[in-house]
């Protein structure tokens, strides 16, 4: 729970009735700035706990059953590779509706446009890899798949993609205002070393 939370009593108080309306109005835009920052709070959070082992088995008890993997090719859009794929008719209103993951052996994998999915709504250069491994999870029963982590394939070279605020200090995942700041956020590309753990 973020700092500050036993203070917000003092805000929901009934003001006295000299300089109410006053205190009322400056009570109710401290209250709301103090909201927007919890929101703030719990959505860098959110965003950086993604990757959180002790939440992930939190959860996981509450969560149907999924299973972990890694796949590897080109992001598409699943519409687009269905029709030159399959020869399916897709319609024009719904080409961009949703990415897949084409493998190197021409297999799709829908991908959920949760954050990380988004992000590839948001970063053309995440369109545009020319080969990309994904970290995903897919929940039984489900037809897509969730990001998990993205990588660039570049040789024999990974490199672990995502969104970096210098001045802050945090991670993101996906191209927008920092979380915190509010300033321009960078792309990271960080080459995984050969036993996998970056530092
Ligand atoms: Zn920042």
């Amino acid at each position: 729970m973020p700092a500050g939370w036993p203070e917000s009593g003092r805000d929901s108080h009934v003001p006295g009735v000299t300089g109410g309306v006053v205190a009322a109005v400056e009570g109710a835009l401290t209250m709301a700035r103090r909201l927007w920052l919890q929101a703030a709070c719990a959505l860098l959070l959110a965003a950086t706990s993604a990757d959180s082992a002790p939440l992930a088995a939190q959860q996981s008890e509450a969560r149907p059953e999924f299973e972990t993997f890694t796949i590897a090719g080109r992001i598409v859009w699943l519409n687009e590779a269905l029709s030159r794929r399959f020869g399916i008719q897709t319609v024009p209103e719904a080409r961009e509706q949703m990415f897949a993951l084409e493998t190197d052996q021409g297999e799709l994998f829908g991908i959920a446009e949760d954050i990380r999915g988004r992000a590839l709504r948001r970063d053309e250069r995440l369109r545009q890899l020319k080969r990309c491994e994904l970290l995903v999870r897919r929940y039984r029963g489900s037809p897509v798949v969730q990001i998990i982590r993205m990588f660039e394939v570049d040789g024999d070279k990974r490199y672990e993609l995502d969104y970096y605020c210098d001045i802050c200090a945090i991670t993101m995942f996906e191209l927008k205002a920092c979380d915190c700041c509010q300033g321009p956020i960078r792309l990271r590309r960080r080459e995984v070393p050969a036993d996998g753990k970056l530092p």
